[in-house]
């Protein structure tokens, strides 16, 4: 652990990628190594320095994708945080912590009747905490919300950086689909950062059936090791094809036609039609990927099958604990599925993942 530093080491996003409809011309975004003040810190704060930030799809979305920042640029993205606690409130110093990607205010109607992971006035690093976000040396966070490291082995506190989001979100997701042991469960897009966490979790909660449905080939091997019992490759086959293959598979292997819990993760159009069309009598389909696509759908099928469409969002705090133990006692693994990088290879490691998925999230170690 180190002392209280003089300044901030942070890789700001001074400008995210823009894109001119009329000249259809685009400006590539920039991000830019700088200092800036420790701030002081208020009653209740913590100053964390920074063990990991994970890149999640959503900072993507961010800088390239025209998804707007709550804290106008230039600010520091990065929402998937672990650390150790510098500064701050004494009872706090030096423990090791997870920083909850969605900080609630715990004042509002959400917060009050337990639905604080929507709150509307709720903070969220690299998004809407001022300027703050991960990808720095420290970072300055409420500490009512954060969630202590305690014995976790060999696994390095930068890998549990995940816990903060890709692994958390299944878990509220899980909860919101009132997921019980011997359900049957789909997750399209089970390859992806949350989607593989989506899988495990629901296999770690007792789900019965796990069927992952993507593209990417490999992947879906690599989940039939983490959670899947079955996966359906989806490439080149439109939504009726999948669901095809989905009924063909539920004959084969004596599975029910009825009560599926579906969770859809791409946040693309592809992976929602497909998730729609799997929608069947008493299905719940838990909707976790964000784009701005529109899907056709006969919403009045959700009569006839007395079925639900559920959107579920970040994850509230207080699962946090439940979550890292599910990781430390490997219930969810995330050594296999996280790989590090130095912070100052943040701008290569931006350009190739938005480029192509990458196989592990990428965790970014500070180094500056
Ligand atoms: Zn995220
Ligand atoms: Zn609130």
């Amino acid at each position: 652990m180190g002392g209280i530093p003089d300044k901030i080491q942070t890789w700001q996003m001074v400008q995210p990628t823009t894109f001119n409809r009329e000249t259809k011309e685009s400006t590539p975004g920039k991000l830019e190594k700088t200092e800036i003040p420790v701030p002081e810190l208020q009653p209740g704060e913590v100053l964390v320095e920074v063990a990991g930030c994970g890149v999640c799809h959503t900072d993507l979305g961010y800088f390239y994708d025209g998804v707007p920042t709550v804290s106008k640029p230039p600010l520091t993205l990065g929402h998937e945080i672990s650390g150790t606690v510098v500064a701050g409130d004494e009872a706090w110093i030096g423990k090791e912590v997870i920083i909850p990607a969605v900080m609630p205010c715990r004042k509002c109607i959400l917060c009050k009747t337990g639905r604080g992971n929507r709150c509307l006035a709720q903070k969220m690093p690299g998004n809407s905490l001022g300027p703050y976000g991960g990808f720095s040396s420290h970072i300055p966070v409420p500490s009512i919300d954060l969630c202590e490291v305690k014995d976790r082995g060999d696994i390095p506190l930068s890998h549990l950086a995940v816990v903060a989001d890709a692994a958390t979100t299944p878990y509220q997701a899980a909860k919101r689909a009132d997921l019980q042991p011997g359900d049957n469960v789909v997750v399209v897009g089970i390859t992806g950062g949350v989607g593989q966490y989506m899988g495990q979790t629901a296999k770690a909660l007792g789900a019965k059936t796990v069927i992952g449905i993507a593209r990417n080939q490999e992947k879906l091997d690599r989940a039939l090791k983490f959670g899947a019992d079955f996966v359906i490759n989806s490439t080149d086959k439109d939504a009726r094809a999948v669901s095809k293959e989905f009924r063909g598979l539920c004959k084969e292997k004596g599975l029910p036609g009825t009560g599926w819990k579906i969770f859809e993760v791409t946040g693309a159009k592809g992976g929602q039609e497909i998730a729609l069309t799997l929608v069947s009598f008493t299905s719940k389909l838990l909707v976790l990927g964000f784009s701005l696509a529109k899907v056709e759908y006969a919403i009045g099928r959700l009569m006839a099958f007395d079925a639900e469409i559920i959107g579920t969002w970040g994850c509230l705090p207080e699962y946090y604990p439940i979550v890292l133990e599910m990781a430390l006692s490997g219930k969810i693994n995330v050594p296999e599925f996280v790989e590090t990088r130095p912070m100052s290879a943040i701008e290569e490691t931006f350009t190739e993942a938005h480029k192509t998925p990458p196989m592990k999230r990428i965790v970014l170690t500070p180094d500056f």
